[in-house]
């Protein structure tokens, strides 16, 4: 059968055969659709480009925002500008003909969709909803609702949950899936699809719906967790809901959307096995499985990497557990690759700063969104020691955009530059602007050595350290989210700090850590980068085989499949 033929296509998007509807706030589906923020947004588009790689019946639901996500600039102190990123949605997406209508404040929206298929290897296809209420007919504070992902006030942040939740459930049936058995809320932005199957079951029981839902938590960190006052919904959600509303929440309680996606899912996840230990004491739930998360290996594995995994690991891209073999690699070719990678952002860096880095020097790389936690400045916490033990001898890479409404996180990026310049002459570092997939795929595979030292227990997974691991590069982290699963001291990389244990689970010792950061850089990563080269590829290789065939989002839709979706995948 020639899979990817036109017939085959049209057989894979028959919608009576989709069982499963992901629906999620932020997708990350290709480089120039500014849908996404961050980490929950690319593992979404992971995990649905895996779903249509592996023939799971899923279809996507999300939101559309008229603006992309901001466009980061930085002035000379590392002060972000942010520019608004205007897009035009018909360059990638498909407008369909479809409408449905909801209620906000007594008023009637009128919601739109825009499609976006995913096509997999073998042809099957993905097809991924973007909801919009940017419609003439519609009232201009209306209009405004999806200006922007996760803009505007709580007001906002409300009503774009509403259209995400009911309005996607809304669309659905519009469109006319039938069959769909399982609904995955990805984070709580999604729960108030909760309410409406309770209206479309006529209110009967929540155990039809509880069967249905499938609930994915993805943050310690409060701020990920939205709470309106019970008062303010109660102006904004159509009356049909609000009965509900106080009896999910035992009274007129603030409405939580955690607590909603907790109450009404019968498989509910970390993910990772340490976030779903932290979330069970958090949340007082027992159940709470845990997923570990992954990577779409194809999307984020360097083209120096793809054919030299083609050539001696067939067939890594449809089932990256064959990754183990990753040992038989010969050296030569490994490094060949890695330095083909590294050659690229070095130009990359020349191109959009202007400053030549080193190809042969220890390049450690450090990119991810600018939260307080990620703890961006904590190389720079004692500046003496950092040249006396790297001058010359290493080079970082920064990247990164705060929200724009995180002051904190905004300051990072200032700190950053104060150490930046400090440094100056001694040793080399840049902060590249505008951290996005393209960037992310860029830095990710061109480091050597790939740092993460968040606040422990506040990095749920973390994926951005297994992009790394899919290319060689090797993690050094604080054992957090899933570097507890794949970090074997001196054979995948190197953790810092101390292991976490009963006492230290939920509290992190920032002198600890930063000691720990130097101590291992100066007597271990430094000297078996320049001394060592064999054991330094043996290591890239072992990370691979250990890491990449684990730490991938065909390993992490397959458990989601077989133990929350009940669905099977067609190709395996
Ligand atoms: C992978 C990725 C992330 C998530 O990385 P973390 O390690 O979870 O911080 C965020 N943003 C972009 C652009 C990415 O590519």
């Amino acid at each position: 059968m020639n899979q990817t033929s036109d017939l085959f296509k049209r057989i894979s998007q028959d919608k009576s055969k989709r069982e499963i509807a992901y629906f999620t706030m932020e997708a990350a589906l290709d480089d120039e659709l500014p849908t996404y923020s961050g980490g929950l947004g690319v593992l979404a588009g992971d995990t649905l480009r895996s779903a249509a790689d592996l023939g799971i019946p899923v279809v996507g639901i999300t939101l559309l925002q008229q603006y992309g996500y901001f466009h980061q600039g930085l002035d000379e102190n590392g002060a972000q500008i942010e520019t608004e990123v205007k897009w035009d949605p018909k360059q990638k997406l498909t407008q369909l003909p479809n409408y449905i209508e909801l209620k906000i404040e007594n008023r009637i929206v009128q919601v739109m969709v825009w499609e976006y298929d995913i096509v997999g290897k073998y042809g099957y296809v993905v097809p991924v909803y973007f909801l919009d209420v940017n419609t003439e007919a519609n009232d201009p504070k209306d209009r405004k609702i999806n200006t922007s992902l996760y803009g505007g006030e709580l007001y906002t942040r409300l009503c774009q949950e509403i259209v995400l939740g009911i309005g996607g459930i809304r669309m659905l049936r519009d469109l006319g899936y039938r069959n769909i058995v399982k609904y995955h809320l990805n984070e709580g932005h999604a729960s108030l699809l909760t309410l409406e199957l309770i209206r479309e079951s006529g209110y009967s029981s929540y155990e039809k719906i509880k069967k249905a839902c499938v609930f994915t938590t993805h943050t310690p960190v409060p701020a990920g967790h939205d709470v309106f006052d019970f008062e303010m919904v109660k102006g904004v959600i159509s009356p049909v809901y609000i009965d509900y509303l106080k009896d999910i929440l035992e009274g007129e309680n603030p409405v939580n959307l955690t607590t909603i996606s907790l109450k009404l899912s019968h498989f509910i996840n970390g993910v990772s096995a340490k976030h779903a230990d932290v979330s069970r004491n958090m949340f007082k739930d027992p159940d709470i499985a845990s997923i570990t998360n992954g990577i779409h290996s194809a999307s984020w594995t360097a083209h120096s990497f793809q054919k030299l995994f083609d050539q001696y690991i067939p067939n890594w891209d449809i089932d990256p557990s064959h990754f183990v073999r990753a040992m038989y690699i010969p050296d030569t070719e490994i490094w060949k690759a890695h330095m083909t990678a590294k050659g690229k952002l070095i130009q990359l860096i020349e191109d959009e700063t202007g400053k030549r880095m080193d190809l042969n020097t220890l390049t450690i790389g450090f990119a991810r969104r600018a939260a307080g936690y990620k703890r961006a400045d904590l190389i720079f916490s004692n500046l003496e020691r950092l040249v006396q033990l790297g001058e010359g001898k290493i080079q970082i890479v920064f990247a990164g955009k705060a929200h724009p409404k995180d002051n904190d996180g905004k300051n990072l990026i200032r700190k950053v530059f104060e150490g930046m310049d400090k440094l100056k002459g001694k040793i080399e570092i840049v902060y590249l602007e505008n951290y996005g997939m393209r960037l992310g795929g860029i830095i990710t595979s061109g480091v050597d050595v790939w740092l993460n030292n968040p606040q422990r227990p506040r990095e749920a997974s973390g994926t951005s350290g297994m992009k790394a691991a899919h290319n060689g590069v090797l993690n050094f982290s604080v054992l957090d989210g899933w570097w507890i699963e794949g970090c074997v001291e001196g054979v995948t990389g190197w953790a810092i700090g101390p292991k976490p244990t009963e006492d230290n689970l939920v509290s992190y010792d920032e002198k600890k850590d930063t000691d720990s950061l130097y101590d291992k850089l100066e007597k271990v990563i430094i000297p078996l980068y320049y001394e060592d080269q064999d054991k330094w590829i043996e290591m890239m290789k072992y990370t691979i085989s250990l890491n990449a065939s684990y730490f991938n989002t065909h390993r992490m839709i397959k458990e989601y499949a077989l133990r929350a979706y009940h669905a099977t995948p067609l190709f395996q």
